[in-house]
């Protein structure tokens, strides 16, 4: 040991020599240089040179004290770690086993995870399915030192898993399961599939329209100047109905792409509302629909993005008066709420159409989602006017309550939290 030490000892020595050399060498020559010029012997220079080279050995204190402190608070920070304390700092269920694999610990998330586990217990009757058994088959068997499967477990709720087995250091004969739950991110995967999906098959629908007349265009009516004006005018509406939804589909991925609003800036709501009303007055004449005010008194400020919440607005007045028309007037107020403790501003749009059966309420903000498919169709919607409402109210932390009584009409009423 003492001999192994002496030989480490020199070997450093001769580094840190190796690393000075060129350090060295000037310090020589200056010394030379310096001794000459001062007409000094060789003798004399002899401290000066043996000086030199000890500062060359001296190892650099700062570097190594660091180096020496660092080992040994790991060395001593890791004798205090217990298995137990570092398991229940993992957020995620952990259990470790032997090599019959039988549980020996499991972590807090663990027990909160998969009911009726316990120490002792063997995990090939826990968890019995096969791609499980084939991940505990692998590390125990020394096959592999870690593997990772996807693991599905059904009760009592369904979650999905992505499972990592691993052995823990050398020979402890112990084992670790580490369970990453990958439910949220598959069910991102999946809506944006089926958003993808629905976006594709609503702008082939009308491409497909466009492309049939073109063929018509060309064959059949060729020759018939009133049929090819009809079609023209159709195969035109078709490319608003195609350009409005990609117009709002940017809109909702502007939306996504920027998830935080700029902080500071204050929405005078009884101007944003005028202009709304001022902007939807040809709809509105065109569908024989009246729009009343009835705004409260005094100052009507929320913080927010004035562009954003004329958006919100926009589409909820433009539904009042497309979807409630036959009501033929449309309301829309300014109040002063406070929904709890929550100091705010109310805006509520009124109409008092066919209103809006109780089932599809809590589905109507969701993407593409629409009462009846023919009427939206027919009203030029996309079905993502309400999905984007209620994305920029998640920004502005607003609320957004629908109420409805079917043949009397609906009300779509906006909370704005005042700070
Ligand atoms: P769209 O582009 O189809 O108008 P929205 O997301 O704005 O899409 O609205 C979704 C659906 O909610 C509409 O298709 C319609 O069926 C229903 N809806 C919205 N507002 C009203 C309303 N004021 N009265 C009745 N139905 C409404």
């Amino acid at each position: 040991m003492a001999d192994l030490e002496q030989k480490g000892m020199a070997q450093t020595l001769a580094i840190r020599l190796w690393n000075s050399r060129w350090l060295l060498a000037a310090g020589v020559v200056a010394v030379l240089i310096a001794f000459a010029f001062a007409g000094i012997s060789a003798y004399a220079l002899l401290p000066a040179l043996l000086l030199l080279l000890a500062a060359a050995m001296l190892p650099a204190a700062g570097a190594r004290q660091s180096t020496d402190s660092g080992a040994a608070i790991e060395a001593i920070g890791l004798q205090r770690l217990s298995g137990e304390y570092l398991a229940a700092a993992v957020a995620d269920p952990l259990i470790i086993f032997d090599r019959t694999a039988t549980i020996v610990h499991a972590n807090a998330a663990a027990y909160a995870a998969f009911g009726g586990i316990a120490p002792g217990m063997s995990l090939s009757l826990k968890f019995r399915a096969p791609e499980m058994q084939a991940l505990l088959d692998g590390v125990l068997s020394g096959d592999v030192a870690s593997d990772v499967v996807d693991y599905t477990e059904k009760l009592p709720v369904e979650r999905a898993y992505r499972v990592s087995a691993s052995s823990v250091g050398h020979a402890t004969d112990l084992y670790v399961l580490v369970f990453k739950d990958q439910s949220e991110t598959r069910r991102i995967d999946r809506m944006r599939a089926d958003f993808i999906a629905n976006a594709s098959h609503e702008l082939r629908t009308p491409l497909a329209s466009i492309a049939g007349f073109i063929e018509t265009l060309r064959g059949p009516a060729r020759n018939d100047p009133a049929a090819r004006d009809r079609f023209l005018q159709i195969m035109e509406s078709q490319t608003s109905r195609m350009a409005r939804l990609i117009d709002d589909l940017l809109s909702l991925s502007r939306l996504e792409m920027k998830p935080y609003l700029k902080p500071g800036t204050e929405v005078d709501l009884r101007e944003t509302l005028d202009s709304v009303i001022d902007s939807l007055g040809p709809l509105a004449r065109e569908n024989s629909v009246a729009i009343e005010r009835d705004y409260a008194d005094g100052p009507l400020d929320v913080p927010g993005d004035r562009d954003e919440l004329f958006q919100v607005f926009e589409n909820l007045l433009e539904n009042a008066c497309k979807y409630g028309q036959s009501g033929g007037r449309v309301v829309v107020s300014i109040a002063h709420g406070d929904a709890g403790s929550e100091p705010g501003i109310d805006v509520t749009i009124t109409d008092f159409g066919p209103g809006i059966p109780e089932e599809h309420i809590p589905r109507i903000t969701e993407r593409f989602y629409r009462v009846d498919v023919e009427t939206s169709r027919t009203q030029k919607g996309t079905g993502l006017g309400l999905s984007i409402v209620k994305h920029i109210l998640t920004r502005h932390n607003a609320r957004l309550s629908i109420k409805s009584e079917v043949g009397k009409g609906a009300a779509f009423s906006v909370h704005l939290p005042t700070h």
